[in-house]
């Protein structure tokens, strides 16, 4: 395991091993087993950010499930513009799916405050969230993760296909910006 990496002008030191991610990852798997057996969720997982979380949680699944990626982005650089843009490339049919949306990591709340309602529209049967990372002291909106990794305060971070102008997706470790 390195423990820094340098992605464009920035530093980042270890700060959730690949091992402490796989073993949440597979609690993760567990729970969701139990609570959707026999309701075959449609996962939607939030690209480009959740690749990797959504590639290995469902490898814990033993249930019948279907996945489905979108692309949606709020975010450039190390802070939040704000602005949301359009859902790209659901073709599911959501009416009564029990869809579990994954994302990377909430921060501000954003996202899924934009996103949820347009699923919801849909006349779902539930929809819940999977988040492998939560920022709760960066939270501005009332959304809900309803599985969630790992709480972490409000650093920047990347790895396990979180990115820094696009890089350092593929680390398998997380990573946090060191400081200046
Ligand atoms: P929100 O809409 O909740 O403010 O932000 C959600 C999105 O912002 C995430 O899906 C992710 O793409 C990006 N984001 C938020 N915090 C971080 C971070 O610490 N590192 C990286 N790489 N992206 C982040
Ligand atoms: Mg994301």
């Amino acid at each position: 395991m390195t423990r820094t990496v340098t992605l464009w002008d920035k530093q980042f030191t270890i700060y959730l091993t690949h091992e402490q991610i796989q073993s949440r990852v597979q609690e993760i798997g567990q729970m969701i087993n139990k609570d959707y057996e026999d309701r075959c969720p449609l996962f939607v997982a939030v690209l480009n950010g959740s690749f990797m979380f959504a590639s290995d949680l469902l490898q814990h699944l033993c249930i019948n499930c279907e996945i489905s990626f979108v692309k949606l982005s709020s975010y450039q650089g190390t802070e939040s513009t704000g602005s949301v843009q359009s859902l790209i490339g659901l073709e599911e049919d959501l009416q009564d799916r029990h869809v579990i949306v994954l994302e990377d990591i909430v921060d501000s709340g954003q996202t899924l405050t934009d996103l949820l309602p347009q699923f919801r529209k849909q006349s779902t049967a539930s929809v819940r969230v999977a988040s492998l990372i939560q920022k709760p002291e960066a939270l501005e909106h009332n959304v809900t993760v309803n599985y969630l990794g790992f709480t972490i305060p409000n650093d920047f971070v990347v790895g396990y296909g979180l990115d820094y102008d696009g890089l350092g997706r593929n680390l398998r470790d997380i990573y946090k910006v060191a400081e200046a």
